[in-house]
């Protein structure tokens, strides 16, 4: 088969698309005909090299793809060739005291699909049953593909680490991105007043189309102070931050006393100056999030089938040119998800 792959870390040059072995199935596996599948961010990093995760080389990256099932293992149930899937990239031990409290994403051995192991960025993909959920015949092969990681991450990151009531409001940090625009709109479903940042006027409209009720360009004015004029110098109950360093002071400040900042990630550093003071004083909560348990990504994803969430598509890329693919989530040009599909079936 064609896969995307790269046998060093480094910059957009190591990418390379051509052939890899055939995956073989296990025995609790099933071989999945990729039809499309969408770029992360995480996808940059695992690029690039983390601390702590050593790869097998070569790795083939991706953790968002959907396809149509072609062979299952014999200890497989959940599936039969013909079936549409999509994948959820997230993988549970299944036995450590977490996951038998039903919080698989805190997993003491949790991994991820293209993250530590390889991914699905190729043609076909072996994967895990527990790692795929069905996808009803009437959802495109864009949308299929391209849902599971942010709108997952962002529904955990709302609903079941933040608990937003409809009657809070809600500050969404770079509502352009894959997981931003996903928050954005599940905070509009469950009530909540939104509020939403990102860097041109294109960009803002989108989020208002998703749902949020007031924006701002933060390359054009203090977040925070737009914050403080905006909701009667209160702040906000809820901030969603992924992007770390940059964001992390003015995110505490637009905060309302007793407010939540949750966070699922740190694009731009995971090390920025605190304010502790701020913290205790405004009695503050600093609530972490990764990926979703099962139950949550089958809640989500129904609400994405039935089209009340939308993954914005911004590109389609064809998956021989993975450089150009990257390229466009590392320069967070336009909106929503960047989908790679494999050349034969474009
Ligand atoms: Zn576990």
């Amino acid at each position: 088969m064609q896969a995307v792959q790269f046998s060093e870390h480094g910059d957009r040059d190591v990418l390379e698309y051509g052939e890899f072995p055939d995956p073989e199935p296990g025995r609790d596996d099933v071989l999945v005909d990729v039809k499309a599948a969408a770029l992360n961010h995480l996808d940059i990093w695992t690029r690039k090299g983390m601390p702590g995760i050593d790869l097998d080389m070569p790795h083939i990256p991706g953790s968002d793809a959907a396809g149509v099932v072609t062979e299952v293992g014999d200890d497989v149930t959940r599936f039969e060739p013909g079936d549409h899937v999509a994948v959820s990239a997230g993988v549970a031990c299944g036995d450590c005291e977490f996951c038998r409290h039903g919080e698989e994403s805190m997993c003491v051995d949790f991994h991820i699909l293209g993250e530590h192991v390889r991914g699905v960025h190729a043609e076909q993909a072996a994967v895990p049953q527990d790692n795929l959920v069905a996808v009803p015949d009437h959802v495109d092969w864009e949308t299929a593909g391209s849902a599971s990681l942010v709108f997952q991450t962002a529904w955990r990151m709302l609903v079941t680490r933040a608990e937003l009531e409809p009657s809070e409001s809600v500050l969404v940090l770079g509502a352009s991105g894959g997981v931003g625009h996903a928050a954005v709109q599940i905070a509009d479903y469950v009530g909540a007043e939104v509020y939403a940042t990102a860097s041109s006027e294109e960009k803002l409209r989108y989020a208002e189309e998703c749902g949020a009720d007031h924006v701002v360009n933060y390359e054009e004015e203090d977040l925070a102070d737009w914050v403080r004029d905006e909701t009667g110098r209160r702040g906000v109950d809820v901030v969603v931050d992924h992007i770390g360093a940059a964001t992390w002071r003015d995110s505490l400040k637009s905060l309302a006393k007793g407010g939540r900042i949750v966070t699922c990630g740190a694009t731009t550093g995971g090390r920025p100056e605190t304010d502790i003071n701020r913290i205790f004083w405004n009695q503050l909560s600093v609530i972490g999030s990764t990926m979703a348990t099962p139950g949550e990504v089958d809640d989500v994803l129904e609400l994405v089938w039935d089209g009340t969430f939308e993954p914005r598509v911004r590109d389609v890329v064809p998956m021989s040119e993975p450089a150009a693919a990257h390229e466009l989530i590392e320069n967070r040009e336009g909106f929503g998800k960047v989908v790679v599909k494999p050349d034969s079936e474009l």
